[in-house]
């Protein structure tokens, strides 16, 4: 059994999990009408703090997917920034975390629509290490199951309806033996991984899909793009990516705030570059681990400290 959490915050305040309850009728419970996020809490031992990546850029996400289902939110990034740091305090982590903020329609009525409704806001916190087992050695398959588009529920958003698809991708995937999946856009080009973004590597130039192929605009994809540039002085391209460049790529992986950086060494049984981790993305593992514990001070803006000192 999961251990669950011993706080939430909810209907505007820190209250024991167990007393932060829905009822049966609550609207986005029946219709996915909401919108959450996911963010990662990482603990430095050294320095006896707990760091949250980049809850700026994760909250304004968050705001902009409400946007598109027409929430009327009053909450700004900062509230919302205080009040995760208030819930992680109160539960007093000091371990790596995964926190999830989500935005729901809590009205508690029968009938499919967006507006006239109320949005609520809920954030839960749970310890968290990797998500996808394999890591450094991930084998994928490429799903049958095709991309959303943006004109049907708009993938730019994270909706929590959309992520019906996401489990069918998922878990066709490991249902066949394969630890995660590469999904294409209705008209053939690489869009995602179930829940994260996809880089590949070709004669050192690094590829991947623009946010209009119906990707979620990622925020460890972002901060990829720019170590890639800045520490490594590589060439990012974003532009569509057909199936077949995945197999003659030097090396493949996914980025996101549960997978990190997933190196990928095989797609249908076929090894991609050399059957194991390639240099680049060694690389940018290791500098990622490196930004998010707070040991380059460059990067120490996209850091929020949690414990007061
Ligand atoms: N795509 C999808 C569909 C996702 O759910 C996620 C996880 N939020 C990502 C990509 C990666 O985004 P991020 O790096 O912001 O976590």
């Amino acid at each position: 059994m999961p251990t669950l959490p011993k706080f939430a915050f909810f209907q505007g305040r820190i209250v024991p999990y167990d007393e932060a309850k829905i009822g049966l009728l609550t609207h986005a419970l029946h219709y996915g009408t909401a919108v959450f996020g996911g963010l990662r809490g990482y603990w430095n031992e050294e320095e006896g703090q707990l760091y949250i990546f980049r809850p700026r850029d994760h909250y304004k996400r968050l705001l902009n997917s409400a946007k598109i289902l027409r929430m009327q939110v009053d909450y700004t990034v900062e509230d919302l920034i205080g009040f995760t740091k208030d819930l992680l305090r109160a539960e007093g982590h000091r371990t790596d975390v995964y926190i999830r903020p989500l935005l729901y329609l809590s009205d508690e009525v029968i009938g499919v629509r967006l507006h006239g409704l109320t949005p609520a806001l809920a954030i839960v916190s749970v310890p968290f290490g990797t998500y996808v087992a394999n890591d450094t050695n991930a084998h994928v398959t490429f799903s049958s199951w095709r991309r959303l588009d943006d004109n049907m529920i708009p993938p730019r958003g994270k909706i929590s309806g959309a992520y019906v698809g996401t489990a069918l991708v998922k878990s066709d995937a490991e249902l066949a033996g394969f630890d995660e999946a590469l999904v294409l856009t209705e008209d053939g080009h690489l869009s995602e991984g179930s829940a994260e973004n996809v880089f590949i590597v070709r004669d050192g130039v690094l590829i991947t899909p623009p946010i209009t192929d119906n990707i979620l605009e990622g925020i460890t994809r972002r901060t990829i793009i720019q170590l890639a540039r800045e520490e490594l002085g590589l060439e990012v391209v974003e532009r569509p990516i057909d199936r077949t460049e995945v197999f003659i790529c030097d090396e493949l992986f996914l980025t996101g705030t549960a997978a990190q950086v997933t190196a990928v060494t095989r797609v249908d049984h076929r090894p991609i570059g050399e059957g194991k981790m390639g240099p680049i993305t060694a690389q940018l593992r290791e500098l990622f681990q490196q930004v998010v514990r707070g040991k380059l001070p460059k990067y120490h803006h996209w850091l929020e400290p949690v414990y007061e000192k």
